[in-house]
């Protein structure tokens, strides 16, 4: 390739999203039950939708059709991920940063937070308290300022995360929020064994990027948005999609999501493992977070859940305790996969067992712990999962979409939900979840096809008798 033909090919790639083509999707857009109801059947055939079908949908106001698009999305939803729900925490390891997000505590400016960057035996105090409430999935975030400005430091704290484990209680699967890395760097974090890497772009739209982002390494919108490149060609196929509705219309945000996830798929032959649907919740030291310009209605944000659901099926869509515990209950059925429980957005704020107030990120809308999550799950007929098996047998990226979009997935994470349930319910459950939660398996279990109850049976066994970590 010719040196000009590299670098158009590079500013095609760098300028994916096209807001006029946006603009002009969404553009006489109206509601029309006829194409409404033709979309949604099409969705049912679980292979995601195009961005002309996703804007007509973003129209749907009637209660009818609003009706029929949680219902289709509850139908995916249930097709592909039965009735299993990952939970995780977020671990956050500082809350020191260079940049000046309008919208959050961390910034740079804010002056009335207390400041704190955990040190290897406070990271790994964090890390045990989360382990021996039960969790194994963890979520790393950090502000982007790092000490003596090296990346290492994130690097050291994944390992010291791993090597935590004391008593059989261990964290297996590190997930990674945090600022955009260069290749040498998504390498470096490649090798620490992450789980998946997220990225959320917050806004899409350049303009409000812009003016939400006004100083710091996190103003340039481009380094941001070609992150994910960078981190596919460091050979990090496991990322994480997000945008922080509230900044900017979510029908434009959605629509530059579907291009996101297009490019990707176009270029790198993956999509995204997750999306993360954060709505702006209020921050220390944030006015635009007390009147997010574009609030989202909660209407509006079961919408957009479900529109998820059904225009990308397989990939996760992950829900956070920024909203109430009546939200998050209602998403789970509108397609959420994947939720926090417990968690404080405070460095060291586990391991010491203070609220978050001084250090935190943002208000949380849940306060309930691990167990109190769990036993409302659990009422609600869903399964907890801690499983942890695909990422730690190299099922991920390409690998993980071959299984997953045949439906062959169902054959592994359905005993392995079990499984991991039953380890979490035997050795951290309250009294009253650990009855219910056995009776939950056991139901789950009666519904199962001969050959899948003979497996999970099996499996339970073993965590009966005493093994731990028993997957497939
Ligand atoms: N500092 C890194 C970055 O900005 O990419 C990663 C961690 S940052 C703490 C994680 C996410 O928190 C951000 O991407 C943003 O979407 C979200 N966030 C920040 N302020 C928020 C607020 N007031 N309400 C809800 N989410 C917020
Ligand atoms: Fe820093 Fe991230 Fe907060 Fe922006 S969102 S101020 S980069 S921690």
């Amino acid at each position: 390739m010719t040196l000009s033909g590299a670098i158009a090919g590079k500013l095609q790639r760098m300028t994916f999203i096209d807001e006029n083509k946006i603009h002009d999707e969404l553009l006489n857009i109206s509601e029309d039950s006829g194409v409404v109801m033709e979309i949604l059947a099409r969705a049912r055939e679980l292979k995601g939708l195009a961005r002309k079908d996703v804007a007509r949908l973003t129209a749907i106001h009637s209660p009818e059709l609003l009706e029929l698009l949680y219902e289709t999305a509850r139908y995916v939803k249930e097709t592909i991920y039965g009735r299993r729900l990952v939970l995780f925490a977020p671990l956050y390891i500082s809350n020191l940063c260079s940049n000046e997000c309008t919208y959050c505590a961390f910034r740079a400016g804010n002056t009335g937070l207390e400041r704190r960057c955990l040190g290897r035996d406070e990271i790994r105090r964090e890390a045990r308290t989360l382990a021996e409430q039960g969790h194994k999935r963890i979520l790393l975030v950090t502000g982007e300022s790092y000490p003596s400005g090296d990346f290492r430091y994130v690097v050291d704290a994944i390992g010291t995360v791993y090597e935590a484990a004391r008593a059989g209680h261990e964290i297996r699967r590190v997930n990674v929020n945090i600022a955009p890395l260069d290749t040498d760097q998504f390498r470096e974090l490649k090798k620490a064994k992450i789980g998946t890497y997220q990225l959320f772009q917050e806004t899409y739209h350049r303009e409000t990027y812009a003016s939400v982002h006004r100083a710091g390494k996190k103003s340039d919108y481009l380094w941001r948005l070609t992150a994910m490149d960078r981190a596919l060609e460091s050979g990090i196929d496991d990322i994480g999609l997000g945008v922080l509705f509230g900044l900017h219309d979510w029908r434009f945000e959605l629509l530059a999501l579907m291009q996101h996830v297009e490019h990707l798929e176009q270029n790198f032959g993956i999509g995204p493992h997750t999306v993360s649907v954060p709505r702006l919740e209020p921050a220390l030291g944030s006015e635009i977070s007390l009147s997010p310009p574009d609030r989202v209605s909660d209407e509006d944000f079961r919408k957009i859940m479900a529109i998820l659901r059904i225009a990308i099926p397989y990939t996760g869509i992950i829900m956070s305790t920024r909203e109430s515990p009546v939200m998050r209950m209602e998403s789970f059925a509108l397609g959420v996969s994947q939720i926090s429980a417990g968690s404080r957005t405070s460095p060291g704020a586990y391991g010491s067992g203070e609220d978050d107030e001084g250090g935190g990120q943002f208000s949380l809308g849940d306060h309930r712990d691990l167990d109190e999550v769990i036993a409302d799950i659990v009422r609600l007929g869903y399964i907890p999962s801690f499983c942890t098996a695909c990422y730690r047998l190299g099922r991920t990226g390409a690998d993980f979409m071959d299984l997953a979009k045949p439906g062959e997935i169902r054959h592994h994470c359905d005993p392995n939900a079990l499984s991991t349930f039953l380890e979490y319910l035997l050795d951290y459950a309250s009294p009253d979840t650990k009855i219910a939660g056995v009776k939950l398996i056991n139901d789950i279990l009666a519904g199962f096809d001969a050959q899948g109850r003979h497996r999970a049976s099996a499996m339970l066994e073993q965590i009966r008798s005493g093994r731990r970590d028993v997957f497939c």
